[in-house]
């Protein structure tokens, strides 16, 4: 029998993080005011205020091992974790499990050295630095085997060279895990490594924060310059060419955690729709009794389950160290898109309220906006979700384990 129960301890942390997030993270983002930008000087000082009280609470580091000083917590335990800090942006802050960092923090465990990991994660998993993931470029985005950052040897250190842009939380980090094309490999694939980069070395250029429609987020979204930065032997993260690897190892992961944080946002604009639904009267009767509305929260109810039922799934699959990858591509595009469908409709019921940054849902639908871009555009992740499609009907004569593989 399939149990849908979740088990007693991931239960239990789920109550603590949605009384947190509910007790501590909403007032104070209700106390920062209507526009809350998630940047500026004033959000180091909130959120090393939110993080003392996720200590506190013993909900600091969710997704980190316990001799890390975290709760251990494998991917189904984070799916429910994120779910319900999805539900504002400073949830995920407190708990130190934001992006870029938690992806960072995972990559570190799975392929840093002991040195590196006592240089690089130990700041991280205690809240004290922030951290970027540097690989697209201007010219290399969606395919990210036209990477035109060079390494090249010279004596013991690595020389690198070239630009990288959109790269979120550069401004002020405190280091970059950088893609970079090292010697040609036997394959395209196999040219590419992971470089450690200090946020002062001279080499590394913060040019500017890239003018965006939705949130910064602490560090902005990056352009920057590496100009001949010189790093140490010591300073490849994993080994030569396997640079492509390890980003898909970091991105599978990362996604997910994006879907699951999707779904706490989703979950609250439909809250909001909901009661905003019930308030609200035109015509002499609530928004809840006409149709179109019950069809929008309807169809946003529906959309949600299928979101949860999907993250799960991929979250098992990940426990398991089974491949999960076609299940997190297709979940990342779902989830991506019926997230800007739920916020919008519910945008819409607000009216002009909805419109205004009096409420939080235009602030969602700008945000919500970027969510088929990174990460992987959805038309790239559709290519490859048909393409397992196609090889599964060439090789079983049917779709079926493309299409999640259940019963
Ligand atoms: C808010 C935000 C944060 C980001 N943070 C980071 C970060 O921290 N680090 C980092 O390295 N990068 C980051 N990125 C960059 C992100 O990974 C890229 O934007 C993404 O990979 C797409 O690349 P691109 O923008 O160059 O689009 P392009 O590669 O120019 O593609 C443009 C469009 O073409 C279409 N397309 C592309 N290929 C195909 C195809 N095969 N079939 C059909 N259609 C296709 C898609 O619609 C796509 O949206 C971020 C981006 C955003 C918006």
């Amino acid at each position: 029998m399939i149990d849908f129960e979740l088990p007693e301890d991931v239960k239990q942390i789920q109550t603590k993080v949605a009384t947190f997030v509910t007790d501590v993270v909403l007032p104070t983002e209700a106390a920062l005011g209507p526009d809350v930008e998630l940047e500026g000087d004033g959000l180091a000082e909130v959120v090393a205020g939110l993080r003392d009280k996720a200590r506190a609470a013993g909900l600091f580091n969710p997704h980190m091992p316990e001799s890390w000083g975290g709760l251990g917590l494998g991917a189904l335990g984070m799916a429910i974790v994120s779910q319900e800090c999805g539900v504002s942006g400073l949830a995920s802050l407190a708990l130190n499990c934001m992006a870029p960092d938690e992806g960072n923090m995972h990559l570190l465990l799975h392929a840093g050295t002991g040195e590196q990991n006592e240089t690089y994660l130990r700041p991280l998993a205690e809240g004290r630095a922030r951290s970027c993931f540097a690989m697209t470029e201007r010219a290399a985005g969606a395919d990210p085997l036209g990477i035109a950052t060079t390494a090249e040897r010279d004596g013991d250190d690595w020389v690198l060279n070239g630009e990288k842009w959109f790269i979120t939380g550069a401004m002020g980090a405190a280091f970059a895990i950088v893609v970079a094309k090292t010697a040609s490999g036997d394959s395209e694939r196999n040219s590419y490594s992971l470089f450690l980069v200090d946020g002062d070395n001279p080499g590394w250029k913060v040019l500017r924060e890239i003018p965006v429609m939705g949130t910064h987020g602490p560090g902005g979204h990056c352009e920057v310059l590496l100009e001949d930065c010189r790093v140490g032997s010591d300073s490849m993260l994993g080994g030569p060419g396997e640079g492509y690897k390890l980003a898909q190892v970091r991105l599978g992961p990362a996604r997910l955690a994006h879907a699951m944080r999707w779904i706490g946002v989703a979950q609250r604009a439909l809250d909001l729709a909901a009661q905003r639904a019930l308030e609200r009267h035109t015509f002499g009767e609530p928004l809840a009794k006409r149709q179109t509305v019950q069809n929008w929260l309807a169809d946003s109810a529906i959309e949600l389950y299928a979101s949860r039922l999907m993250v799960l799934h991929a979250a098992y699959l990940i426990e398991k160290n089974k491949d999960y990858r076609q299940e997190v591509s297709m979940s990342k595009v779902y989830i991506s898109e019926i997230l800007n469908k739920v916020v919008d409709r519910a945008l819409q019921i607000h009216g002009a309220l909805g419109y205004s940054g009096d409420m939080p849902l235009e602030r969602f639908y700008r945000d919500a906006r970027a969510a088929r871009i990174y990460d992987g555009p959805s038309e790239v992740h559709r290519m490859v979700i048909a393409r397992n499609v196609l090889r599964t009907v060439m090789t079983a004569g049917t779709a079926k384990p493309a299409t999640g593989g259940l019963a």
